[in-house]
C-alpha cells in the first residue's frame, strides 16, 4: 500500500527535499508550512505518517503533536529537531511523538525511520482499514460509511477489502477474480461486474464522493477522496 506522509516543516528547502526524496520512494507527500495548517491536515486522518518539525512559527511541534494525540489521531509522528539537547527530545516524545531525528540528518536515515515506524504501526493495527469516511473492520467484519453501518455479503466484503488494500490502483477483472473469487476469469467476468454494482449500491449510492470508479477497458479503481484540508495543504505546497 502506498504510504501517505504529511510533512509539517516551515523551511521550504527542507520540506521540498523531504517531499522529493519520499516521492522517489513511491510515497505520496503533502507539505504544510506551518503548525496550524499542519494540525488541520493531520486531523483529517488521511496519513500513515507525520514528519513534524519541532521549530515552527506560531505553534511549535510539541504543541501540534500534543493536540493531534488529544484529538485521538494515532498516526505515527516522527519529529525533526535542530536541537540536539536531550531535553528537547524528551519533550517531543512526551508530547506523543513516536521517534525523533536530529537535523542535519542523512536522507537514508529519515527513510529508514519512516519505514520502521510504518512497519511497527501497520503490524500492530491490521484490524481496521479506513479510507476517507469508509471503515472496514477485519475482525468483526463491520463496515461503516460516514458512521452508517453497511451490511455486506461475504463476497461484497472481500471485494471491498481488496479495493481498500489497493487504493488508487486500477484493479483489472483478472486481478479481482484471482483475489476475491480464486477462480477462472472467463467464467467470472460478468459476475464481477454484478458484484461491483451491488457494492456501489451499498457504499456509494447514498454518499458523496463516489469511491469506486470504472476505468474503461482496464477495470476498477477505488479512489482515495481528498479532504478539504488536504486540498489546502496540496495547493499551498504547489
Ligand atoms: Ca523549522
Amino acid at each position: 500500500m502506498e504510504i501517505r506522509v504529511l510533512v509539517i516543516e516551515d523551511e521550504q528547502k527542507m520540506a521540498d527535499l523531504i517531499k522529493r526524496g519520499l516521492e522517489e520512494e513511491g510515497m505520496s507527500v503533502d507539505v504544510a508550512g506551518d503548525g496550524e495548517s499542519g494540525l488541520e491536515a493531520g486531523k483529517s486522518n488521511e496519513y500513515e505518517m507525520i514528519v513534524l518539525d519541532l521549530g515552527l512559527p506560531g505553534r511549535n511541534g510539541v504543541e501540534i503533536a500534543r493536540e493531534l494525540r488529544a484529538a485521538s489521531i494515532r498516526t505515527p509522528i516522527l519529529i525533526l529537531t535542530a536541537n540536539d539537547s536531550t531535553e528537547m527530545k524528551v519533550r517531543g516524545l512526551d508530547s506523543g511523538a513516536d521517534d525523533y531525528l536530529t537535523k542535519p540528518f542523512a536522507f537514508a536515515e529519515l527513510l529508514a525511520r519512516i519505514r520502521a515506524l510504518h512497519r511497527r504501526t501497520t503490524t500492530d493495527d491490521v484490524t481496521r482499514l479506513q479510507i476517507g469516511d469508509l471503515t472496514l473492520n477485519l475482525i468483526n467484519r463491520r463496515v461503516t460509511r460516514a458512521g452508517v453501518e453497511v451490511q455486506l455479503t461475504g463476497k461484497e466484503f472481500e471485494l471491498l477489502k481488496c479495493f481498500m488494500l489497493h487504493p488508487d490502483e486500477v484493479l483489472s477483472r483478472e486481478i479481482l477474480s484471482e483475489k476475491v473469487w480464486e477462480g477462472s476469469f472467463d467464467r467470472l467476468t460478468n459476475v464481477i461486474d454484478v458484484y461491483i454494482n451491488y457494492l456501489r449500491n451499498k457504499i456509494d449510492r447514498n454518499f458523496e464522493p463516489r469511491l469506486i470508479d470504472t476505468v474503461r477497458g482496464r477495470g476498477y479503481l477505488f479512489r482515495t477522496p481528498l479532504s478539504p484540508s488536504r486540498q489546502v495543504a496540496e495547493s499551498k505546497a504547489s
